[in-house]
């Protein structure tokens, strides 16, 4: 792609956005991000509109748009795992994002009030239990604090994909701690499913990808367990296909949605004599 051809650019992000700002209100894993001016930094460097959205919610617009079977699913959720936890969310057909477009924090909702301290502070969040990263620190800690493993003779820092891995060779402690990973997200994906009644979830990101079945039987177990019944039997789940590019394709739908938004915009406040 050439740059002739482009005239606004998508930037998908993971912290606490101010979308009327365009600023990094926080990001609970790099501090240092809060109150950054991306929107306009970006604007600065590429000379042309820059729009900013959540990453998640990037993320679960490519993966519908390149999964047409998902289209006869209006009501459907798009659950990001990876160094974050994140939600994209499709109700009647349209992508929702709340009102101050913050909706889908679903890494960031309690689900153990005695669990681990969060980096947005709180203790127990999704996030603090099953992100990659927060997997890979709870058997870093139980190693250091003395429990027996067969990833202790590896040179730090481990990989996610090695404690996967070591897991299907059988590592006790690999297995305890995403079982309770695995647990963690089916938990939060089942309270989703009770207040958004989606026909559809779908587990897109880097941990998804990895755990595959693993995580598709625990989601559909807690599911089933902990949803209303009418809920539960209709609700299908499925682990997204691995896909070239998905955030960057998520990126330049963000851009073009927005653009098109601020066309109609213009065009209505052209003959209205209104401002937009
Ligand atoms: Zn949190």
């Amino acid at each position: 792609l050439s740059w002739q051809k482009v005239d606004h650019v998508g930037i998908g992000h993971p912290g606490d956005l101010d979308h009327e700002r365009g600023v990094c209100a926080s990001w609970a894993i790099a501090p240092g991000w809060s109150g950054v001016p991306l929107r306009k930094h970006f604007e600065e460097v590429f000379r042309m509109h820059v729009y900013i959205d959540d990453i998640s919610r990037a993320v679960a617009l490519a993966e519908r748009h390149t999964s047409l079977q998902d289209w006869s699913h209006p009501d459907a959720i798009y659950i990001q795992t990876g160094t974050g936890i994140g939600m994209g969310t499709f109700i009647d057909g349209r992508l929702y994002r709340g009102s101050t477009r913050g909706g889908g924090e679903i890494g960031h909702t309690v689900i153990d009030l005695a669990g681990p301290l969060c980096k947005c502070g709180n203790r127990g969040c999704v996030e603090a239990i099953a992100s990659t990263g927060s997997i890979v620190r709870q058997v870093s800690e139980s190693i250091e604090a003395g429990q027996s493993s067969s990833l202790s003779t590896l040179a730090a820092p481990i990989t996610i994909e090695q404690v996967l891995e070591h897991a299907h060779r059988g590592d006790q402690l690999a297995r305890t701690v995403l079982a309770r990973a695995y647990d963690a997200l089916g938990i939060g994906i089942a309270n989703a499913i009770q207040i958004l009644n989606p026909s559809l979830v779908v587990l897109c990101g880097r941990l998804a990808r990895l755990a595959g079945d693993d995580l598709l039987e625990v989601v559909v177990r807690n599911v089933k367990r902990q949803c209303v019944a009418t809920a539960s039997r209709q609700v299908a789940v499925r682990v997204a296909k691995p896909k070239k590019d998905i955030s960057t394709v998520g990126c330049a739908l963000i851009a073009a949605e927005a653009q098109a938004q601020r066309v109609v915009r213009m065009r209505l406040s052209g003959t209205t004599g209104t401002t937009a």
